[in-house]
């Protein structure tokens, strides 16, 4: 990667846990790699803090810097801008931020998404057994339509359902296609899951969020850290450790342990919504 410099190194982003801005680019610099595919040439949203994540965060959607506009289109007469390699990447960490999110789109084909994202979002109180069950419920029934589906921890509550397509037609078709799966899982399960995003008809429910498929919605990506205390990790794991992990046990101190080749096949996935 090129060398690049880093200013305020040892600024401390994450006050508690004491993690330092120059940690944060160690840990991008790491992943880079294997990262990108999931980032690269993908429109971006992206979430800075100009102190540390307890001040002045805000989430960036547009272009604002010279190598934002050198990588960038614009859709319905807004700018939005994408990254195309590893430094450039780890160049969105010098300037301050801290989470990558993702469109279902690339900016090659931005009305023709590709990745679609089932976030399951438990009620507060639940317990993790509970919320684990249920996610290989969706797991089964996305396995009877014969679609393959990969699995990540949040980094916060959930976990969050990750499933790739070949380019669909539009995003009507696809955003009407994840919702669904989710009203057929909230018929099917009418004790577990909802889609009303309403908080207190989430009373030991898990709200599927499928809203994040609509044209401009995004996704935290994987492999991005959250701007929560610890630097917690969205992290691609492997169904079988799905009982194992918990959405916000991988973080910046222990992520290495749980790098894996669980998303190994995820682009070689030929699946397509009719
Ligand atoms: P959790 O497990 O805690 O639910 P999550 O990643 O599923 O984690 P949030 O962090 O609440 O949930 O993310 C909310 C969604 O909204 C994400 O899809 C994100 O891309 C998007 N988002 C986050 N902040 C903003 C914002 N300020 N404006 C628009 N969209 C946002
Ligand atoms: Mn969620």
């Amino acid at each position: 990667m090129n060398s690049m410099q880093i200013t305020n190194p040892n600024k401390i982003i994450f006050p508690k846990s004491k993690i330092k801005k120059i940690d944060v680019v160690k840990y991008y610099a790491d992943v880079a790699k294997l990262m990108l595919p999931f980032v690269e040439k993908r429109l971006l949203s992206v979430i800075r803090c100009h102190t540390n994540i307890n001040e002045q965060c805000f989430f960036k959607k547009h272009p604002t810097t010279e190598v934002e506009f050198e990588n960038s289109i614009t859709i319905d007469g807004e700018e939005y801008f994408f990254v195309a390699k590893d430094y450039e990447l780890v160049y969105q960490v010098q300037l301050g931020t801290l989470e990558f999110h993702t469109w279902g789109a690339s900016a090659e084909k931005p009305n023709k998404p590709d990745i679609m994202v089932l976030d399951l979002d438990p009620d507060e109180k639940m317990p993790l057994k509970h919320l684990q069950q249920a996610v290989e419920k969706v797991r089964c029934f996305l396995d009877e339509l014969n679609l393959k589906s990969f699995l990540k921890t949040s980094g916060g509550k959930g976990y969050h359902i990750v499933i790739p397509f070949l380019s669909s037609k539009n995003y009507d078709k696809f955003y009407e296609f994840s919702k669904n799966i989710a009203l057929v899982l909230e018929q099917k399960y009418p004790k577990i899951f909802t889609t009303n995003i309403k908080k207190n008809k989430r009373k030991n429910k898990i709200f599927i969020d499928y809203l994040r498929n609509n044209k401009g919605s995004t996704c935290v990506a994987p492999y991005s850290i959250r701007a929560r205390e610890n630097a917690p990790i969205s992290m691609p794991i492997s169904w079988d450790n799905l009982y194992n992990i918990s959405p916000n046990e991988i973080t910046i101190k222990n992520y290495k342990k749980y790098l894996s080749e669980a998303w190994k096949d995820f682009f070689k996935v030929n699946q397509k919504i009719n």
